[in-house]
């Protein structure tokens, strides 16, 4: 449902949960952040309300990291419990991945991974990708080209937005029928859903093409098709007004 990234020296966790509460209007049931830290990747999700997940944050606080991702659910497939609320990961848990939207294909490439060994813990669609951008990563070292293979092998209506721990200052997304925005700030970037998220921060945005991905960095990013072309980028000045 709502859907933000961050790369930047803010605290990612911070900047990610104030994005969410900026996308509370769109309706959720379960909420979920993931964090780069001191090498590896931490995660937290719950459902029900934001403050669910606030309450989890303060009993079991993640260490502090500058990248960063958080999503509110609106469940399609699965129901609305702590283990089918997004990010989700892959089994090493290195790689975590939020969605909105749904994949169509999801049950074959389910199928295909569990016989390749791989053991789901969610009855979600979107938990197929955490595992599918593990595979691909240990293949290419690189998540934005993880993330366009994974997308060419998909069915259906998605904005993905991921992070792997071996690649701690980027955050990659893909749009195919939804939505996803990118706000570029001095020595720091978003993704969102919507502007909404970002517009306390930034108000130059890039709005994703269809069947792109994106690589964010702290120093600017990168947008390409899911073939690897690049694209061209058509970025715009936000000038509604933040307060209404
Ligand atoms: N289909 C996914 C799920 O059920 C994503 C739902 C959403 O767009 O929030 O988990």
């Amino acid at each position: 449902c709502g859907i933000v990234g961050y790369v930047g020296s803010q605290s990612a966790l911070e900047v990610v949960t104030a994005g969410l509460k900026r996308l509370e209007y769109r309706g959720y049931d379960s909420a979920g952040v993931a964090v780069l830290a001191d090498g590896g990747l931490a995660a937290a999700k719950k459902a029900g309300k934001l403050v669910n997940l606030e309450k989890e944050l303060t009993e079991r606080p993640l260490p502090t990291g500058t990248t960063g991702i958080g999503h509110t659910r609106w469940a399609t497939h699965g129901g609305p419990t702590d283990a089918n609320a997004h990010p989700h990961l892959d089994n090493a848990g290195r790689v975590a991945v939020v969605h909105n939207g749904i994949i169509e294909n999801f049950a074959s490439l389910r199928a295909e991974l569990a016989e390749r060994g791989h053991e789901l813990a969610s009855e979600t669609d979107t938990e197929v990708v955490a595992h599918l951008l593990a595979e691909e990563f240990s293949a290419t070292a690189d998540l934005a080209e993880a993330m366009r293979l994974v997308c060419r092998r998909l069915e259906g209506a998605f904005t993905l937005v991921a992070v792997h721990a071996d690649e701690p200052d980027v955050v990659v997304g893909a749009r195919r029928n939804s939505p996803l925005v990118v706000g570029v700030g001095e020595g720091e970037a978003f993704l969102a859903s919507d502007v909404a998220a970002f517009i306390a921060h930034t108000r130059y945005a890039i709005e994703l093409g269809q069947d792109q991905v994106v690589e964010l960095r702290r120093d600017g990013v990168t947008v390409t098709g899911f073939d690897g072309s690049p694209a061209e980028v058509r970025s715009y000045h936000v000038d509604w007004d933040a307060s209404a």
